[in-house]
């Protein structure tokens, strides 16, 4: 988070120095500059090219305080905004759990006795070919289960997660957190072999699929800002629905999986929010790759702006001398 003491007067030119809390960005790049060199190799020219010059700088507000304390923040940038540039993921990811934790104090004091639980649903691994037809299924299945009157969720968040079996075929799931009334907990509890069996019928297979049912133990019930949960199980059930579609050592792993799965994600949702929760999140409000983080904007006495370029290298951000 851009948001850390810099090393005033220090030797290093580089942003992860002056600001260790920026480490990711040269991580993320890094790895941006990899599945550039992958989208060459398989002739996706354009995104390689997009990918390539993805946040290939950054402009950072050097906000000194009274107390002559100096914070880097984040100003400006510019994003390729392909699916899977391991840059515009990460953004995306930060942005989402950003806007969250922003509407989850609206959202308890809509729902006060409120629950959350964290569901995992699977299917068996299909071949990469059949990825986009399998997660049409899925959705299918979904939206019966939705219309199910034992289906507990006021309100849910739905992402996709794809991951990359060894054998090269591709395991999809969704990941689920979904508000329940209180009530669910003593009149309408589904034990774990019950969701089991609501989403095999769902799904309609002959076979018992792989389900994972967590209760979010938030120790933010009651009066709070909603940040507090950055340390609790909420916050672990947050990132985990709210982070990539496909994480980047699968993405990185085999030219040949990432072009197929780059054809069979074309177009393709990975989140969905419904029920209650919808009111407190626009899908369609631009996204907002910038302002990625989670803690309030203080005051800043003055302001000053450093630009860090990408040097491919060195592998990490370093200051613009100019
Ligand atoms: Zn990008």
């Amino acid at each position: 988070m851009p948001a850390s003491k810099t090393t005033e007067g220090g030797e290093s030119w580089y942003l992860s120095d002056i600001s260790p809390a920026d480490k990711p960005w040269d991580i993320h790049r890094a790895q941006s500059d990899e599945i550039a060199k992958i989208y060459d190799l398989i002739g996706y020219d354009r995104y390689a090219e997009r990918i390539g010059e993805c946040a290939e700088w950054l402009t950072y507000a050097l906000q000194a305080k009274d107390d002559g304390e100096v914070k880097l923040r984040l100003r400006d940038a510019r994003f390729c905004r392909v699916r899977h540039c391991l840059i515009c993921q990460w953004r995306k990811s930060l942005m989402w759990r950003a806007r969250f934790f922003k509407a989850l104090p609206e959202i308890q004091k809509a729902f006060p006795t409120g629950r959350w639980i964290f569901v995992t649903l699977t299917v068996k691994n299909c071949e990469l070919s059949e990825l986009r037809v399998t997660l049409t299924w899925m959705n299918a299945a979904w939206q019966r289960l939705t219309q199910r009157k034992v289906f507990p969720a006021l309100g849910f968040i739905k992402s996709v997660e794809v991951t990359r079996g060894i054998d090269g075929t591709a395991h999809p799931h969704f990941h689920c957190l979904m508000l329940v009334p209180a009530g669910y907990f003593t009149r309408g509890y589904i034990s774990h072999a019950k969701w089991q069996e609501l989403w095999q019928s769902c799904l309609k297979t002959d076979y018992s699929p792989i389900v994972d049912v967590r209760v979010v133990k938030s120790k933010t019930t009651s009066s709070n800002d909603g940040l507090d949960a950055s340390n609790d199980a909420m916050a672990e059930a947050v990132c985990e629905t709210l982070k990539y579609a496909v994480k980047p050592s699968d993405l990185l792993a085999d030219p040949h999986w990432l072009d197929e799965l780059t054809k069979q994600l074309q177009k393709t949702r990975t989140i969905s929010i419904g029920g209650c929760l919808k009111k407190f999140f626009s899908e369609d409000d631009p996204e907002d790759l910038i302002n990625g983080e989670i803690e309030e904007e203080e005051k800043a006495e003055t302001e000053s702006f450093v630009t860090f370029d990408w040097s491919t290298i060195a592998q990490r951000y370093k200051k613009n001398s100019e």
